[in-house]
């Protein structure tokens, strides 16, 4: 694709090279300029080409973290969700079977509401915590919270 932007030289690269071969990709936010600029990735640190960072199709900017950091985090976050998914057909499956109490009461607020099957753990699929819509959205907020202190 050709860059009609840079033919006409409306737009040039941050610090304006010449010379050096610039590629530029075309996203809905308008182009961007791939130049052979080394970034490094917020994740292993490691200094990597510009071209090593997916882009955001609609704001047109790099990611922080490079193309392997992105498909790793990927990766682990479908096998977590693979993991809850199994839980949650378990327990389902347990409350049906009667293994698992069906409880009325939040155990958190003790009001009589519908309730949520919450896991703690999700490798203890049997092993749930009855929490009302609101309570559970709010334990999962302050899970949230305390995951993203332990980072920074
Ligand atoms: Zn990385
Ligand atoms: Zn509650
Ligand atoms: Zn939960």
């Amino acid at each position: 694709m050709v860059c009609y932007a840079r033919q006409s030289n409306l737009l040039k690269p941050s610090g304006g090279i010449s010379g050096v071969s610039l590629s530029c990709i075309a996203t809905p936010a308008g182009f961007l300029f791939g130049d052979n600029t080394m970034k490094p990735c917020n994740t292993c640190l490691a200094d990597k080409p510009e071209t090593e960072f997916y882009i955001y199709a609609h704001r047109g900017t790099r990611r922080a973290r490079c193309k392997l950091c992105d498909n790793a985090a990927r990766d682990l976050r479908r096998k977590a969700n693979l993991k809850a998914d199994s839980a949650k057909v378990l327990a389902a499956y347990g409350v049906r079977t009667g293994v698992i109490k069906k409880e009325h009461i939040c155990s958190n607020c003790n009001q009589e509401k519908p309730l949520h099957k919450h896991h703690e753990d999700y490798g203890k699929p049997y092993d749930v915590i009855w929490l009302c819509v609101p309570c559970h959205n709010q334990l999962h907020a302050a899970k949230r919270r305390m995951k993203h202190e332990q980072l920074s």
